[in-house]
């Protein structure tokens, strides 16, 4: 695993969280995009080398929605870029880890990846990333 990729907060209204963080980090989002698959809406912003990502549920079923509910807003994920994530996976479920996805997604910002199941990781949710080429 290499550095911190970005930071995934929970929001319950994208919009509105856009326009707090607009005026944190005196910069608009660079990115907007949905990922039907997750059910989210997502928001990314850079501030100097560091990046966000805000999420929101589209639907009751969203794991954004079932975290908001169980947690309320905050963050709800740290990503590690890595640099083969297939590689990574198989060393990780050899440590024990439990990895939710073994085939890794495609995710939002163009990237391959995969969770592991915050239980086996100090209830932290753990995101992995890799650079997808396609
Ligand atoms: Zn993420």
């Amino acid at each position: 695993m290499r550095k911190i990729e970005h930071i995934g907060i929970a929001v319950k209204d994208l919009e509105a969280s856009n326009l707090i963080f607009e005026k944190l980090f005196g910069a608009p989002a660079y990115k907007q995009e949905e990922v039907e698959s997750e059910g989210v809406k997502t928001s990314f912003f850079m501030n100097g080398p560091n990046k966000i990502e805000l999420l929101e549920a589209t639907n009751p079923e969203s794991p954004i929605a079932k975290f908001i509910e169980r947690k309320g807003e905050g963050i709800h994920h740290i990503a590690f870029d890595v640099e083969d994530i297939v590689a990574e996976i198989a060393r990780l479920q050899q440590e024990g880890f439990v990895v939710l996805n073994e085939v890794p997604k495609k995710g939002a910002d163009n990237k391959l990846v995969t969770f592991l199941h915050p239980k086996g990781t100090n209830g932290v949710l753990v995101e992995l990333c890799q650079e997808n080429p396609n």
